[in-house]
């Protein structure tokens, strides 16, 4: 059968007046029930991007799918019609955002934006969507839910409009959710509790979960399959415990080595030096030689091909079978 969610080869372009930015470069990822991928990377590299283009939510122009292929359930979703693709929205796959106040409506009740959906999409009436929106923000572990869902936006923490957000993402009981960063605005405690909960729900749903970050340590505990993306590209893509026991690719290494780890204290940290390249000039070869301890000449030319270092782990790095085997 069909992954729940295959993303083939893509290729995404961004047309500027200062040129074509190619932020997807043959981006291939896939998603099953009951996983969680986290797709890691720093901003720029094409993560959002890609689950926007997931989403439908690019617009175009400027963007221009340049190629490849987004499939829910074995259905094509790229040439789905829009009617199709809102359908897909919300029902079938959902998203969360870094931002919940920019994500939920200043001026209506938290509630009322989760009934809004259950009465427009499922046809619910008043009541029983109020009772489905108490049940929800009672899910996310909202305490007071009865009471809550009278409130604003504004009213909530940050941590409880953050799982307010994943309530209303869970209205219509998609079969996989999208989490764009959703962690980043919030104190490390806080943190681990959306994670948990993330993770709860994604078990007790086996819903297919794709984690967006650019922080490899906040997903550790969670993932179960990691990809890693650098310049519109996937570099490397593995079970969790290998990459992290021994990355396949130095840009990789580079993120765990800046990691803070507590059996370390007082170490420096090593950091990956220099900045993501500019998408409008790619550098040529190994996007990543021009920031790479281990370059050689090679890779200034040579684009590196994926490389299968075992089943379902694959780097982009000439030098990945000698990097695993150190
Ligand atoms: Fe570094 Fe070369 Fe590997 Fe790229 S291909 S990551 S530049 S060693
Ligand atoms: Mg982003």
């Amino acid at each position: 059968t069909a992954p729940l969610l295959q993303v083939e080869d893509l290729f995404v372009e961004f047309h500027t007046r200062d040129g074509i930015a190619k932020v997807l470069n043959g981006v291939s990822y896939h998603v099953e029930a009951g996983e969680t991928l986290a797709v890691l990377g720093e901003s720029g590299s094409g993560k959002s991007v890609t689950a926007q283009t997931i989403m439908g939510i690019i617009d175009m122009p400027p963007g221009v799918i340049a190629g490849g292929s987004i499939k829910f359930h074995g259905e094509e979703l790229l040439t789905a019609s829009d009617r199709r693709r809102r359908e897909v929205r919300g029902s079938g796959i959902a998203m969360i955002f870094q931002d919940a106040l920019s994500a939920l409506n200043p001026v209506f009740t938290v509630g009322f934006q989760i009934e809004e959906q259950l009465r427009v999409r499922r046809g619910m009436s008043r009541k029983d969507a109020r009772k489905r929106a108490v049940e929800l923000l009672d899910l996310v572990k909202i305490p007071n839910a009865k009471g809550r869902v009278r409130q604003y936006p504004h009213e909530f923490s940050g941590g409880m409009r953050q799982r307010a957000m994943i309530a209303m993402s869970l209205a219509l009981d998609p079969e996989m959710l999208i989490a764009d960063e959703p962690t980043t605005a919030l104190d490390v405690t806080v943190q681990a509790q959306i994670m948990d909960l993330l993770k709860e729900i994604q078990v007790e749903r086996n819903m297919g979960l794709i984690l967006i970050t650019h922080d490899l340590g906040v997903v550790a505990e969670v993932a179960d399959r990691i990809a890693v993306m650098y310049a519109g590209r996937i570099v490397e893509q593995s079970d969790a415990l290998s990459l992290y026991r021994k990355p396949g690719h130095p840009y990789t290494k580079g993120l765990l080595e800046s990691l803070p780890r507590l059996d370390q204290r007082g170490q420096e940290l090593m950091t990956i030096k220099g900045l993501p390249p500019s998408l409008l000039k790619i550098p040529t070869g190994c996007p990543f030689h021009p920031r790479c301890t281990m370059a050689q000449d090679v890779c200034k030319t040579d684009v590196p091909p994926q490389h299968r270092l075992m089943p379902g782990r694959m780097s982009a790095c000439h030098f990945a079978e000698e990097l695993i085997s150190e």
